[in-house]
């Protein structure tokens, strides 16, 4: 990839876009009211906007190392805040994608130094899910459900915060847990059960 390319990329685009509607721009810039908080994974594969379609102004969007949800990390926990407080955002997205890296990574016992702390939440996702992830012989399918599982544990992790349980008393927003196949580029939702979770962990992380 050409660095001076992307700046002739960008007036293209400029151009494409002014050209079908001359207020594009000046439109964009009055302010922003997505409908959707988007958390996915840093991978340059996995895209957020082209994946879905969506165009710019649409989702909120954070993306790190296997979408991971820690809830003592300061700038997921701020988009969280600044999603669900102040654009009021009706979804929250955790979207996983097999073939991650970081959830690979984590399968192993390599010392991977800063990263270790990071990868040590999605150690954290098998050992809760150890007896499902070791009755699975192949290695590829074990990989693949640990995807679908750190995704479920990050959908948890997004109710445990204080501003999703107030939100969820006081108007409709609704958690969804996806994953995106690299192999076939299409996104799965998983339909987690997030009233039969909720029934599970209310008694220990509730927030009145
Ligand atoms: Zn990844």
């Amino acid at each position: 990839m050409d660095i001076a390319r992307i700046f002739e990329n960008n007036e293209t685009w400029v151009q494409q876009k002014i050209h079908v509607e001359p207020d594009y721009f000046s439109d964009l810039s009055k302010g922003q009211t997505p409908d959707i908080l988007y958390i996915g994974c840093s991978d340059s594969r996995v895209s957020a906007e082209e994946l879905m379609g969506v165009s710019p102004g649409e989702v909120f969007v954070l993306r790190n190392i296997a979408n991971m949800v820690p809830n003592t990390d300061l700038s997921v926990m701020s988009v969280v805040n600044y999603a669900v407080l102040h654009l009021k955002v009706k979804h929250i997205v955790v979207c996983g994608h097999y073939y991650c890296g970081g959830v690979q990574a984590a399968m192993q016992s390599e010392d991977l130094g800063i990263l270790n702390p990071w990868l040590r939440n999605i150690r954290d996702v098998y050992r809760m899910h150890r007896e499902e992830l070791n009755a699975i012989q192949d290695e590829e399918q074990r990989y693949k459900r640990l995807v679908e599982l750190n995704v479920e544990e990050q959908c948890i992790n997004v109710l445990k915060t204080a501003e999703v349980q107030q939100a969820r008393r006081d108007r409709d927003i609704t958690i969804h847990g996806w994953v995106f196949d690299v192999h076939s580029g299409k996104l799965i939702d998983l339909q987690i059960d997030f009233i039969k979770v909720l029934e599970n962990i209310k008694e220990i992380y509730r927030l009145d």
